[in-house]
Parts: structure tokens; sequence; C-alpha cells
């Protein structure tokens, strides 16, 4: 699954007003982040192989430290932690972790049975939704215009940067997700996990709007969420 990873960190915005959209697009890609570093150590492997899915050419043959259930748990409850650590904002910090682990679940609704519950157990998961173009857009795209208005809606923009570079970035994973559904498989290995490593800047492209956006006010589930969050400090 490709953009509607991002859906979910649009969507956990909406809910979590404080979290800026940079963390949450880094724990809802947290898993995939890593898989790039443990491809380049050896300790994962991938291999490409066009027809592998309808949707992918690519084989996940091994790789259980980032994307088996247990692999990601541990992964959410380490950021969770760290964003707490560094904020003490519990309902952020809890919502960070969920953001993060909802990656392997949504992994398991596309993937073929390639994604192991721990590392080494026999048991493979995936629900194989890739093997579906259509289903595979028609699911993933609902997911992401939902995830995307939630989020336009229930921020404004402060300046220029606030409102174009919102917009660019929707438009960017859009591309991307096109060249992925219909572009020639990648040439290698290697281009497959530098690929990986660029979509860091991706967090970054995300924190920087969101800071020049601001929580629209009257907002419903932020006010409630703020309100509660107020109430979890003074205590
Ligand atoms: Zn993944």
């Amino acid at each position: 699954m490709l953009i509607g990873h991002f859906a979910v960190a649009f969507a956990a915005k909406r809910a979590v007003p404080r979290v800026s959209l940079g963390v949450l697009v880094a724990a809802t890609e947290l898993i995939d982040l890593l898989w790039p570093l443990f491809l380049f150590a050896g300790l994962e492997s991938v291999r490409i192989n066009p027809g592998n899915t309808a949707v992918t050419p690519l084989a996940f043959v091994h790789y259980p430290i980032t994307h088996s259930l247990v692999g990601a748990s541990g992964w959410a409850i380490l950021f969770g932690l760290l964003y707490w650590a560094v904020t003490r904002y519990a309902a952020g910090a809890v919502t960070v972790g969920l953001v993060t682990v909802s990656h392997w679940f949504l992994d398991a609704l596309v993937h073929r049975p390639d994604l192991p519950i721990y590392p080494g157990s026999s048991t493979l998961v995936g629900l194989g939704l890739w093997n579906s173009v259509a289903g595979t857009v028609l699911v993933e795209g609902g997911m992401f215009l939902a995830g995307v208005w939630l989020y336009a809606s229930g921020t404004r923009p402060r300046d220029r940067v606030g409102r174009y570079a919102l917009w660019a970035f929707v438009a960017f994973l859009v591309l991307i997700y096109i060249g992925n559904l219909f572009g020639p498989p990648p040439p290698s290995v290697q281009a497959i996990a530098w690929a990986g490593m660029a979509s860091y800047l991706l967090a970054l492209w995300a924190e920087w709007f969101d800071r020049h956006r601001f929580v629209a006010p009257g907002d419903a589930v932020g006010d409630a969420v703020d309100a509660l969050s107020t109430v979890d400090r003074n205590a």
C-alpha cells in the first residue's frame, strides 16, 4: 500500500491536531522508512518479480524485522515512547503508536500472504487485494480522498506555502502512485532501497506545509481532543 498509508496520517491529524503532520507521516511510513536500511544491511530481502501481483512487481522474500506484526508493534511502541519522551503528550503518543502499527494491517490487506506474525513464524498473512488493480485503486484512492479531505477541511493555510505546498504534496503522491501502478518495474534492489530513502523527504515536506497551516477554529473533532488533552495536562 502506498497512498493509503498517507490517508491515515492525514486523518490522524484531525484527531490529534497538536501532533505535527510530519511526525504522523513518519509514523505511518515508519516500517517502510526502516526497510531500506535493513535491505542495505542485508538483513531483509526483496526480489524483483514482475507479475508477483497485478499491482506490485516485488516479491517480499524476507522482512521480519520491519514487517512482522511483532516487529511493527515493537517499532510502534518505540516511536510512541520517543514521542512521549519529547512532548509528554500522552494522547499524541498513543496516536503515533497506533498510526505506526496501522501500516502492518493495511499492508496485510493488500499484500499476498508474505507478512509474518513474528520473526521466524511460518504463518504468513496477506489478503491479496493487490491481485486486483481496480480493487486496489478503489480502496486506496477512496482512503486517500477521505484523508486529504479531513486534513484540508480541518486546517487552514496561514500563507501560500500552507496552501500550495499541501496540494503539490497531494499531486506528487498521486503521480508516484500512478507511476508505481503503470510504470516499469524498478531496475534493481538498490534502486528500490534508494527510492525508499527518498521517502524520508516526504515526512519533511509534510512537516513544512503543516507548519504553514493552522487548525481550523470551531473544528468539533479537534476541539474535543484538545479539551481532553488539556484535562490530561492538568491532571
Ligand atoms: Zn510496508
